[in-house]
C-alpha cells in the first residue's frame, strides 16, 4: 500500500495500458481518477475494479479537457501523482501522411502532456510535491517506418521529461517516462497480423507485452522507492530494442 492516501490522475485510464496502470494504482491504495474521452462503459467498470476511483471524461487534447480534468482533482485535494498514458496512432507513409494525421497526433500525445504537466505542475509547486510519469515509446528510440508522427510525439515526450525533470526538481518534483515495446492493446490490435508476427520475431522474449507488463513499473516510479530518479526514460519491450 505504498501509495496510500495519495489521489492519482491516469490519463486514457478506460483501456489498455492505462487501464492496468489505474488498477496497479488503486491495488497500491492510491485513489485514481480515471480519465478517458469518450468511451464511458469501460472507464466505469475499471472504476468499479478498483473501487476507489472517479472516472472523468475529458479530452486532454484540449485545454478545456485539461481544465475539467485539473478541477476535479482539485476538488478531491489535489493530485500528487500524474500519468499521461493517452495516446493515439494515424499511422501512415511519408508521403501519404495527411497533415490532420500529423497534427492530431501530435496535440493528442505531446500537447495534452505538456498542457498536463503545465496544468498539473502548478499545482505540485505550490504544494512542493508531485511525481509524473509520461508514456512514449521505443518507435520514439528505435524509430518505425509508418509512424513519422508517432514518433515525433513521442520523442518529444522524452525530451521534455528531461527539461521538466531539470526545471521542477529543485521543488522536488520528479518527472520520468516509460517506453513500451509492443503491448497487447486495442492500439496493436489494428496492426495487420503479418506486420505483428514480423515484430515478435525481432523481440527477444519473442511475443507481445501485456499490459500488466507495464503498470508494476509506473506504480515503482510513482513511488517511495523511486525518490531519487527523475529525468530518465525506461524501456519495456521485452527486449526489441
Ligand atoms: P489504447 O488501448 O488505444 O487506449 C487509449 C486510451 O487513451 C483509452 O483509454 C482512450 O479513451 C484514451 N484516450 C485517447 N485519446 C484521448 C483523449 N484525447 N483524451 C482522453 N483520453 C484519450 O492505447 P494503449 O495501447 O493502451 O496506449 C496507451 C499509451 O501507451 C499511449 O500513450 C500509447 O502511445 C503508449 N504506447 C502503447 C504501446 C502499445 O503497444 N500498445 C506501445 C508504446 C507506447 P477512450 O476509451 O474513451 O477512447
Amino acid at each position: 500500500m505504498e501509495l496510500s492516501g495519495k489521489l492519482a490522475i491516469v490519463t486514457g485510464g478506460s483501456r489498455g495500458i492505462g487501464r492496468a496502470i489505474a488498477i496497479e494504482l488503486g491495488r497500491a491504495g492510491a485513489r485514481v481518477i480515471v480519465n478517458y474521452k469518450g468511451n464511458v462503459a469501460a472507464a466505469e467498470e475499471v472504476a468499479q475494479l478498483i473501487g476507489n476511483a472517479i472516472p472523468v471524461a475529458a479530452d486532454v487534447s484540449t485545454q478545456a479537457g485539461i481544465d475539467a480534468l485539473i478541477a476535479v482533482a482539485e476538488a478531491e485535494g489535489g493530485a500528487e501523482l500524474v500519468v499521461n498514458n493517452a495516446g493515439i496512432t494515424r499511422d501512415g507513409l511519408l508521403l501519404r501522411m495527411s497533415d490532420e494525421d500529423w497534427d492530431e497526433v501530435i496535440s493528442t500525445n505531446l500537447g495534452s502532456t505538456f498542457r498536463m504537466c503545465r496544468a498539473a505542475a502548478t499545482h505540485m509547486l505550490s504544494r512542493r510535491k508531485g511525481v509524473i510519469v509520461n508514456l512514449t515509446s521505443v518507435s520514439a528510440i528505435m524509430g518505425n517506418a509508418g509512424q513519422g508522427n508517432y514518433a515525433a510525439a513521442k520523442a518529444g515526450v522524452i525530451a521534455m521529461t528531461r527539461s521538466l525533470a531539470k526545471e521542477l526538481g529543485r521543488r522536488q518534483i520528479r518527472v520520468n517516462a516509460v517506453a513500451p515495446g509492443f503491448i497487447d492493446t486495442d492500439m496493436t490490435r489494428t496492426l495487420p497480423t503479418e506486420l505483428l508476427e514480423g515484430v515478435q520475431k525481432m523481440i527477444a522474449l519473442r511475443r507481445l507485452g501485456k499490459p500488466e507488463e507495464v503498470a508494476p513499473l509506473v506504480r515503482f516510479l510513482l513511488g517511495p522507492g523511486a525518490s531519487y530518479i527523475t529525468g530518465q526514460t525506461f524501456v519495456v519491450d521485452g527486449g526489441l530494442s
